[in-house]
């Protein structure tokens, strides 16, 4: 089984910090007005940010850094997002993704198949259309005349073994009918269960030599999600919002309760107010508590910041959250500060 459909809470990513010559470490992590800073979400984030560094580190903007640095995970097999990641229930990958610049120029993707790099072609309907938001087949059909290419309609060999097991017990839950109308029912993908929770997003926000912000977001979404399921991940204030006069903000969890609460906008909000950038993230989270009551427990949720002086925080409803760090002379996975430990 995929070690990337699993994040095994701190030991786990305890041991890749040991690869890279540093232990996580908790808590509040300083600013770094100095320079330019990349954070993006979970242990994956490691190789992203060294993606984006390759840019930001030359003193390149913030906007070319988050798209090339999600782009190394979208590429890998072996991670939690792009073709290589687990299909929805009948058996497709379905892929979204947004990008988001200084000026609040903003392009995403969603329910997009067979293209290996959603963010790309985020970025080009921000850049070349009068759109926002294409979808589905008509995003894929943008992304054909803009040159990317039409992968195979093949799941990766891990990819294709969790969908068996998933089939197995699966019942091709949740069921559409009236009563389970308002629940997601206990076949919910994006779970917290003993310690474990299935993740499939990386969220990224990055700050340039010049100060400026931008962020990027791409996901296969929850594994075994209903087939034409979006979650927050595409969707500009809700998986990814950035503002550079306040900060930038990205999501990662059950996308349906960041929506309800539009999370990393109002984070970006919040840090406009004064908040740090984790005292923004835990309010967000408390405000999902507030509405989710006792569900909460058995959902996971986590936002990521960056602000204005480049602080960095995070916050999430349970432990197990990690993100990754870097700066100049600075590499680090950071255990996130969560509601339920
Ligand atoms: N936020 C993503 C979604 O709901 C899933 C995840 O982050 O794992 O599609």
């Amino acid at each position: 089984m995929l070690n990337r459909r699993k994040f095994i809470a701190l030991s786990a990513f305890g041991s890749l910090a040991a690869t890279i010559g540093r232990r996580a470490s908790a808590g509040h992590v300083a600013g770094f007005r100095k320079g330019p800073v990349v954070i993006s979400t979970w242990d994956a984030g490691i190789q992203a940010n060294r993606g984006a560094w390759e840019i930001l580190g030359k003193g390149g903007r913030a906007l070319d850094a988050v798209e090339a640095g999600v782009m190394v995970t979208e590429a890998s097999q072996n991670c939690c997002v792009g073709l290589g990641a687990n299909p929805d229930r009948d058996g497709f990958v379905t892929l979204d993704a947004c990008i988001m610049d200084e000026f609040a120029n903003c392009g995403s993707v969603a329910f997009l198949e067979r293209i290996k790099h959603p963010v790309s072609v985020a970025r080009r309907v921000m850049e070349k259309t009068p759109h926002v938001m294409l979808v589905g087949s008509g995003a894929q059909q943008f992304a054909i005349a803009e040159g990317f290419t039409l992968e195979e309609q093949k799941l990766s060999p891990s990819a294709q073994e969790a969908y068996d097991n998933w089939l197995k017990k699966s019942e091709y839950k949740p069921v559409i009918n009236i009563e389970n109308k308002g629940d997601h029912g206990p076949s919910a993908p994006v779970r917290f269960e003993s310690g474990e929770w299935n993740h499939d997003t990386i969220g990224m926000v990055a700050m340039d030599i010049k100060g400026n912000l931008s962020g990027s977001c791409t996901t296969s979404g929850m594994g075994f999600k209903m087939r034409g399921r979006l979650g927050d991940s595409p969707i500009i204030g809700a998986g990814l919002f950035v503002d550079n006069e306040a900060g930038a903000c990205t999501a990662t969890g059950q996308g349906e309760d960041v929506i309800r609460v539009a999370g990393s906008h109002t984070v970006v909000e919040l840090m406009r107010q004064g908040l740090s950038p984790e005292a923004a993230c835990k309010k967000a989270v408390e405000r999902i508590i507030r509405i989710k009551k006792e569900k909460a427990k058995d959902i996971q949720v986590a936002f990521l910041a960056l602000n204005k002086k480049g602080e960095v925080g995070a916050f999430a409803i349970h432990k197990g959250f990690s993100y990754a760090i870097k700066a100049e002379g600075v590499e680090k996975l950071v255990a996130a500060k969560s509601i339920f430990s």
